[in-house]
């Protein structure tokens, strides 16, 4: 017993004095650099970057053991930051609460069994890792800095309850990395690919629905005859308005001399807007003349049809990579607003919306006078701003005719398809009212409806 205790001190005596000497080194570089130049200097800069990060990783380690060992609250400094402060004089500029947080948390997973990591005996299955263990083994290495951990740890607990519980580990090491490569600030933008891909059924459709209701638009406020308007939007939304603004805001070259466009980008965004706005109204209660085709997502058939997992993800504007809800995806399918680009289980191309998807203008105008409007109880939308909707949804094999086809002002066509509603067509009208459209409103009265349905 005692001679091991020995040994642990030389070989931490030892290593004071290499660090003590490495220290030194460091020191001495700004003298002997202007001898070097290039590459060379490069690799110093790597070379005292590796040491920096070690000296990080451990200055957490002794921490963390100061803390276990309870030293912290024997000496006479308040807590674990004003013991940092103290005996790591830099980080009063800032960073002490960070390396106190981070060395909290390897104490108390490090804690039974001192910081040395696990080794699995032979015969014991290997389990993976706990999440806490993926950040505190990422910090200990150096590969993470006590900040960037604390980041990782909050956003991972914000995710918890919403992740399927055998993917904690794999979304830790996610995280993880990317906070490795681009730092704290970008860990919480991966949150929808996460959520899509190893969420609960339904978190990044629930996700996206709260942001949904955040969408506003401002009065206007003039001042020096400016008037300045703030628009928050959704993912969805800001996907229809990059789509419906993109080719118009591109730069146009004078027609004549070839001189480049000089209205900078902003400028050409707000006036492609506004001729979105103009032409809106100039259609008037006209049908479309082109389709209204100009956001494209590509989404896998599975998500597709289970409505519940994974996402769609847009391509081919300024949006590109925002992520799609299932449901919203199908919403979407419903009307040519959107084309979908179906993917197979190998990612090969299924349907890149095909005609047979879209009502076609005959149809369109067909309902526009059967049902007159949104179909849905109560609702006046006229119908130059409805959408027709599938009855039975495309993607569950539902016909393009008009049997199978209701008119649905956005907001209710958002309803019935998050509320999932079944709506039947009686045509010519029944007595029960003189609308075509009879929709079922009790959640998910759509499921009940399908399952009862023979198989296509
Ligand atoms: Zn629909
Ligand atoms: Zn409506």
């Amino acid at each position: 017993m005692y001679d091991k205790h020995m040994a642990q001190t030389s070989d931490l005596a030892a290593a004071r004095a290499t660090i003590v000497a490495a220290r030194e080194a460091a020191g001495a570089v700004r003298h002997l650099a202007w001898q070097h130049s290039g590459d060379e200097l490069g690799a110093v800069v790597r070379e005292l970057d590796d040491l920096d990060r070690a000296v990080r990783a451990a200055i957490v380690a002794v921490t963390a053991e100061a803390i276990r060992q309870g030293g912290i609250s024997a000496s006479q400094c308040r807590d674990s930051v004003s013991w940092l402060r103290e005996h790591a004089p830099s980080l009063r500029q800032g960073g002490s609460r960070a390396v106190a947080d981070c060395a909290a948390v390897v104490a108390a997973e490090r804690g039974g069994r001192g910081l040395a990591l696990h080794q699995p005996a032979h015969n014991e299955p290997a389990e993976p890792p706990t999440p806490v263990e993926v950040v505190c083994e990422a910090v200990l290495s150096g590969e993470l800095g006590a900040p960037t951990a604390v980041t990782v740890l909050a956003e991972f607990d914000r995710l918890r309850s919403r992740l399927r519980p055998e993917a904690h580990s794999t979304v830790a090491v996610a995280l993880t990395q990317l906070g490795r490569e681009w730092g704290g600030a970008q860990v919480r933008r991966l949150r929808p690919s996460l959520l899509a891909e190893h969420g609960l059924p339904g978190e990044l459709q629930a996700d996206h629905d709260t942001l949904a209701r955040a969408v506003c638009l401002s009065t206007p406020a003039v001042e020096d005859g400016l008037t300045t308007y703030r628009l928050t939007l959704d993912p969805e939304s800001a996907a229809t308005l990059e789509a419906a603004i993109g080719t118009l805001s591109a730069p146009c070259p004078d027609p004549v001399t070839g001189a480049r466009d000089p209205r900078p980008a902003s400028r050409r965004r707000a006036q492609a807007l506004i001729e979105v706005c103009r032409r809106a109204t100039a259609a008037g209660e006209r049908l479309p003349n082109s389709g209204k085709a100009a956001l494209i997502v590509t989404v896998g058939w599975e998500t597709l049809r289970s409505a519940l997992h994974g996402a769609g993800t847009v391509v081919g504007t300024t949006a590109t990579g925002t992520l799609m809800a299932p449901e919203t995806v199908r919403r979407l399918a419903c009307d040519a607003e959107i084309i979908p680009a179906v993917l197979g289980s190998g990612g090969e191309l299924l349907d890149l919306g095909t005609s047979v998807r879209f009502f076609a203008r005959a149809q369109t105008r067909a309902l526009w006078v059967r049902d007159g409007g949104c179909s849905f109880p109560g609702c006046g939308t006229p119908a130059h701003w409805c959408h027709a909707h599938h009855l039975v949804h495309w993607a569950d094999g539902g016909a393009t005719d008009l049997a199978n086809a209701a008119l649905l002002c956005h907001r209710h066509h958002d309803i019935v398809h998050r509320d999932r509603l079944r709506g039947e067509v009686h045509d010519p009208p029944d007595a029960i009212g003189d609308r075509a459209v009879h929709w079922d409103l009790s959640p998910g009265s759509y499921d009940r409806a399908i399952r009862g349905r023979p198989a296509a």
